[in-house]
């Protein structure tokens, strides 16, 4: 099972680097740092392990040559599933009072709060979004420890405050527009997109 260890190791070096990084170069410790990190860290190390059971039937993977056409497939699937599952977790009061409120907690958002959240939304919408895609267009090691970088740095720099016009900033302010993850793509085409830029 290396190749979800090593995706796993990935991850935590990658996400928790991007965190330092704003935390020291942006000054941004706050009161409820310490107890973000440590609902993270359980997210992290109680539930993302359980990747190791559907790690165990991983299809068999395509060569590298094919990141031109996975990496882009990856990036649109992933946007796919993350708008469909967050938006029905806003759509049902049900899972929004009782499970997605915990990431909704900070507005404005804050860097190492990226992956707070109740477990169920870390299993359902953030693993599932960033996971499932790899099995999907079957990719390699290779392929699948780029994207692993780019979801970890990119969903701590959507919850940095750094960007000011950041699309996801402004699903924490208004609640009702950019679900989606990356290129929000499902928003564009679902009119669920709001740019604080054109207002
Ligand atoms: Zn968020
Ligand atoms: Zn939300």
């Amino acid at each position: 099972m290396y190749f979800v260890n090593i995706l796993f190791l990935t991850h935590i070096f990658f996400y928790w680097t991007s965190v330092m990084f704003y935390t020291y170069i942006y000054n941004q410790w706050y009161d409820e740092s310490l107890y973000v990190i440590k609902n993270v860290l359980i997210n992290q190390f109680i539930f993302t392990p359980f990747l190791i059971i559907p790690f165990y039937f991983y299809p068999q993977p395509y060569s590298t040559i094919h990141i031109f056409w996975q990496l882009p497939s990856i990036i649109i699937l992933t946007d796919i599933i993350f708008y469909i599952s967050h938006r029905y977790f806003h759509y049902n009061k049900f899972l929004y009072n009782n499970i997605h409120i915990y990431h909704h907690k900070f507005d404005p958002p804050i860097a190492s709060a990226a992956l707070y959240a109740h477990p169920i939304e870390h299993i359902f919408i953030n693993l599932l979004s960033t996971v499932l895609p790899m099995f999907i267009v079957k990719s390699n090691l290779v392929v699948s420890v780029i994207w692993t970088i780019i979801a970890s740095v990119n969903v701590v720099i959507a919850h940095s405050r750094t960007w000011k016009n950041d699309p996801h900033t402004t699903h924490h302010k208004y609640l009702i527009c950019n679900y989606g993850a990356g290129l929000l793509l499902m928003d564009k085409l679902l009119n669920t997109y709001k740019s604080e830029n054109k207002n």
